[in-house]
């Protein structure tokens, strides 16, 4: 953590340097002491400090410079850092001056010209102020800062970035804390778009893309080699344990996540059926605790990149990812999941972030607060979502559009839902449309039993529809289903004994190996899998061990040309 600063203003080159001198012999261990030589350069100073995130604990300014005296620039100064102390340099003549400051600018304290001995007339009176400023001095928080108004779909989006990859970020809305509008003005960016972002060193960016936005937060973005033992493309449960497996077994592994490490079960609220965890565990300290432990042992995580393309040649498995790059695996496993289905109705595109959400109820629960907001779906992630804003919401209306919640949702949170106070559960009911410009105004319900439509007012609507794969990409490249799932093992044997068309190896596919040999498949985007991440996580194991057999087999026949 970077120290607090002490600022020494004054315009006499002499007296300036005297000052500095002293301040520093006592306090350069616990305060950095910048010094400037006029009020003007002095408030220059505070803004790249300010920018910088950075603390003053104490000022101490000479009354009598020309263009801005020492009162003038505390007015100032009070703006940005209310909690520094207030020290005056004066000289007899400036006393009044000084007497009439203690009220206008809350002044702490003024000093008469020479203060020498300063071990009689400076630290001391300093000493006795710097303890009371940290007596009442709250650390800053020293991560991004991010500058936006609620309701800017592109501020969603760098919030829930920032959020899924475990990236802490102060968040300022504009029209409500007064510190936004001052920092975007210190940026430089009073013009320019929102959200601005602001990183730890000052540096600040006007609505960056995510690619940019990943570089500038230190996420590693491309691969090291060209080459690996083995690839998982998807870092959510099954991924994760795939690369833990994988690489505390030897295999040099890289995963590769197109959003952010835990997948969806990153963004669950309580997990509480996850073995070994009897109270429950968040989405994202499972996250945490996975991605460190892949890591530990070794693996290589590329965030946020997306695996586009994939080609296989002399037995190796070549993925194209989303900035162009390449790279190549002996194994490949397929990890990635499934994606929330986009609610179908008027309003939805235009309001896509800006009230209406999906998946998202832990990087928004805390602007709900107060709010009456819906949850659309019936499943056990409607039902954590709902209970998890409920804490922070006034109200919370979990639109059903069956008759009732037993046919979806486990037991236990049905039980939590009857006794939460907040919640209510609409059955036979569905978004018609959603209402509003900018952000959203309210929701049209649909009641499947009259036919009646109700607009209600609403200023946010969480969507867990269901979910499906998108895996477009590997259309002809693998063998999917009709909704896009991955066959693998018995699944691609239509007939007994019969291998799968275009198989190339000598035996049958393992179980979770797909079409090609050497490509494998774990978690949700299998055909017919369990849906849960126990099961993802058992898959992204055994997926490991039958990479082990298959590299066991033949070896390819040569590297791939071009790589
Ligand atoms: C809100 C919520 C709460 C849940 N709660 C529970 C619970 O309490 N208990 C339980 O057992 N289950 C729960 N589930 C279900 C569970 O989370 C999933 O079954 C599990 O996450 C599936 O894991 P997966 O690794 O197969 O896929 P996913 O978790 O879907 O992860 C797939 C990953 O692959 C990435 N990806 C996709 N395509 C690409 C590409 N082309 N390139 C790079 N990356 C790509 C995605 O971005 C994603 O991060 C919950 C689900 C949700 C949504």
């Amino acid at each position: 953590m970077e120290k607090p600063v002490i600022l020494a203003v004054d315009d006499e080159p002499s007296v300036l340097a005297a000052v500095t001198r002293d301040l520093r012999r006592h306090y350069a261990t616990a305060y950095d002491v910048e010094r400037a030589a006029s009020g003007v350069e002095a408030l220059a100073v505070l803004g790249e400090l300010k920018l910088a995130n950075r603390v003053v604990a104490l000022f101490l300014v000479d009354q009598r410079m020309p263009e801005m005296s020492g009162v003038e620039f505390l007015a100032q100064a009070m703006e940005l850092y209310p909690e520094a102390r207030r020290v005056l340099l004066t000289a007899y003549a400036d006393t009044d001056a000084a007497i009439q400051a203690i009220n206008e600018v809350k002044l702490d304290h003024y000093l008469m010209k020479p203060w020498h001995p300063p071990d009689e007339l400076l630290y001391p009176v300093l000493d006795d102020l710097l303890d009371d400023w940290r007596a009442n001095y709250q650390p800053v928080f020293e991560g991004v800062r991010v500058v936006g108004h609620r309701w800017l779909a592109d501020g969603h989006r760098v919030r829930d970035f920032l959020a899924r990859n475990l990236i802490p970020y102060r968040w300022l809305d504009i029209e409500t804390d007064l510190e936004a509008p001052t920092l975007r003005e210190l940026a430089g960016a009073a013009a320019e778009p929102l959200p601005l972002v602001i990183l730890a060193d000052g540096t600040a960016l006007s609505r960056p893309t995510i690619a940019a936005l990943a570089e500038k937060v230190g996420l590693h973005t491309h691969a090291v080699a060209e080459t690996y033992d083995l690839v998982v493309v998807g870092t959510g449960p099954a991924g994760l344990a795939a690369a833990v497996y994988g690489a505390s077994e030897g295999l040099r592994t890289l995963l590769i996540e197109r959003e952010a490490p835990g997948g969806q079960a990153g963004t669950s609220s309580r997990i509480e059926n996850y073995l070994g965890f009897p109270v429950g565990l968040s989405g994202a300290d499972l996250t945490r605790r996975a991605v460190q432990q892949a890591r530990r042992f070794g693996a290589e995580i590329l965030t946020p990149v997306e695996a586009v393309g994939l080609q296989t040649q002399d037995g190796y498995h070549i993925l194209t990812l989303s900035d162009g790059s390449k790279v190549a695996a002996q194994a490949l496993i397929v990890a990635t999941g499934v994606s929330y289905r986009l609610l179908d109705v008027p309003g939805a595109e235009r309001l896509s972030g800006a009230g209406l959400y999906y998946g998202a109820a832990m990087t928004e629960a805390l602007g709900v607060q107060g709010q009456d907001v819906f949850v659309v779906g019936a499943g056990n992630s409607a039902g954590q979502a709902a209970l998890h804003l409920a804490r922070y919401a006034k109200s919370v209306t979990l639109l059903v559009r069956g008759k009732s919640l037993a046919e979806s949702m486990s037991q236990y949170l049905i039980e939590r839902i009857d006794e939460a106070e907040n919640v209510a559960v609409q059955t036979g009911a569905s978004i018609n449309a959603l209402v509003g410009e900018e952000s959203l105004e309210a929701v049209a319900i649909l009641d499947s039993a009259s036919g009646a439509v109700t607009e209600v007012p609403a200023r946010a609507v969480f969507v867990f529809i269901g979910a499906s794969p998108r895996t477009d990409w590997l259309k002809g490249k693998l063998q999917l289903d009709q909704q896009g799932f991955i066959l693998s093992g018995a699944d691609l044997m239509r007939q007994p004994n019969r291998k799968p068309d275009g198989w190339l190896a000598e035996r049958e596919p393992f179980w979770l190996e797909t079409s090609v040999p050497g490509i494998f498949v774990a978690g949700d985007v299998r055909r017919q899998s369990t849906k849960r991440i126990a099961s993802a996580v058992g898959e992204g194991a055994m997926a490991v061990t039958l990479v082990h057999q298959h590299l066991r087999g033949p070896a390819p026949a040569q590297r791939p040309a071009g790589m």
